[in-house]
This record gives C-alpha cells, sequence and structure tokens, in this order.
C-alpha cells in the first residue's frame, strides 16, 4: 500500500476492531468519516473522547456512570431485595430497555473461562456475595446463555443459595449460543417473566 494510504489504513484497522464491524463496513466508515464535513468528524471523536472522560464504573454495581453511585443504585423506587446479574455494563441497558425488571444490577465484569484464565476472583464476584447478604430476598442469573455464561450462571447458584436466597435463571426464549445484547425486548421480557429456579 501506498505512503500516503496509511493513515487510511491505521483507521480501517482501528474501526475494524470494534465488535460487530467486518472488514468491508470498517473500509466504509472509515471512508465515510474522511469526506464527511471537519465539523462532523470533530464532533465524533469529541463525543468520544468526553463519554470515555465523564463516564466511570458505578462503586457499587459496576454499571456505566456519570454519577456515584449511578442512577440505578440511587432510586429509591427500585426494588433492592431483587437483583438481577450481568456479565457486561451493555447488558444493563438491555435489560432495562425491556421495562420489565424493577430491581437493582450487579455487573461481573466478564464470565468465568478457565480456558483463557478467568476465575471467580478477576470478576465481581466477592461484591456480589457481600450486597447479597444484606437485604437481597432474590438473585436472577442473566448471564448469556453460552458455554461460559452458563458455568457462571452454575458457579454462582452455588455460591449464592447457602446464603438463603432465592436464586432464578432467566427462562425460554433466548437461543442457545447466543448474547443477551443480542436478544430482542420481548423475548427478553419473557424470558425475565418466565425465569426459574436454579
Ligand atoms: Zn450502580
Amino acid at each position: 500500500m501506498p505512503d500516503f494510504a496509511e493513515p487510511l489504513a491505521r483507521l480501517i484497522l482501528e474501526i475494524k476492531r470494534l465488535p460487530g464491524i467486518g472488514p468491508k463496513g470498517a473500509r466504509r466508515i472509515a471512508h465515510f468519516l474522511l469526506v464527511a464535513p471537519e465539523a462532523e468528524a470533530a464532533g465524533l471523536s469529541k463525543a468520544l473522547l468526553e463519554a470515555r472522560e465523564k463516564t466511570r464504573a458505578c462503586s457499587v454495581c459496576h454499571a456505566l456512570t456519570e454519577e456515584d453511585p449511578c442512577a440505578l443504585c440511587s432510586d429509591p423506587a427500585r426494588d433492592g431485595s431483587l437483583l438481577a446479574v450481568v456479565e457486561e455494563p451493555f447488558d444493563v441497558e438491555v435489560l432495562e430497555r425491556t421495562r420489565e425488571f424493577r430491581g437493582r444490577y450487579h455487573v461481573l465484569g466478564g464470565a468465568l473461562a478457565p480456558l483463557r484464565g478467568i476465575g471467580p476472583d478477576d470478576l465481581h464476584v466477592a461484591g456480589l456475595l457481600e450486597r447479597v447478604a444484606s437485604g437481597v430476598t432474590e438473585v436472577v442469573l442473566a448471564t448469556n446463555p453460552n458455554v461460559e455464561g452458563e458455568a457462571t450462571a452454575l458457579y454462582l447458584a452455588r455460591r449464592l443459595k447457602p446464603l438463603g436466597v432465592r436464586v432464578t435463571r432467566l427462562a425460554f426464549g433466548l437461543p442457545v449460543g447466543a448474547a443477551i445484547e443480542f436478544a430482542d425486548e420481548v423475548t427478553l421480557s419473557r424470558s425475565l417473566s418466565g425465569r426459574r429456579e436454579v
């Protein structure tokens, strides 16, 4: 590739790293950004930097927030006895869109993956057990319906049940091997309301 195209190649490479974007999509976005008015491209990079600067993890639930604790943790109208455990901060947004869940959340920061060396100490498990010990009556395990998510749910159920708390798992409708973030709202709503004891 000639020299003049090197910045473009680098831009494409960076965009390709974003989730859900293949090589073709990355090239289209890169070219779009390069021919867009300067102000538009500058607005995008400013929004990105600003969002990164102003957003942090909630010290209670580990969801992304501007305020700490986050709005979900500090909202007195939410049911503090009901806790949904999810893998990533993005999953909180996905579940919130269903408007079905009125409890609070706990973000693990991933799933157990022994083959990749990710164990319970690498996730926010200790904090979860602490929260459950103080007034939680039901924990909904909303980890992804894939191998790692199921293993994580099983592990957590084993740790949580001795604490005398009701442990449930998202029910039907979610295809095996999928991720919660790709489920539509209706499926996720059903999956929440039909959750079953584990
Ligand atoms: Zn929070």
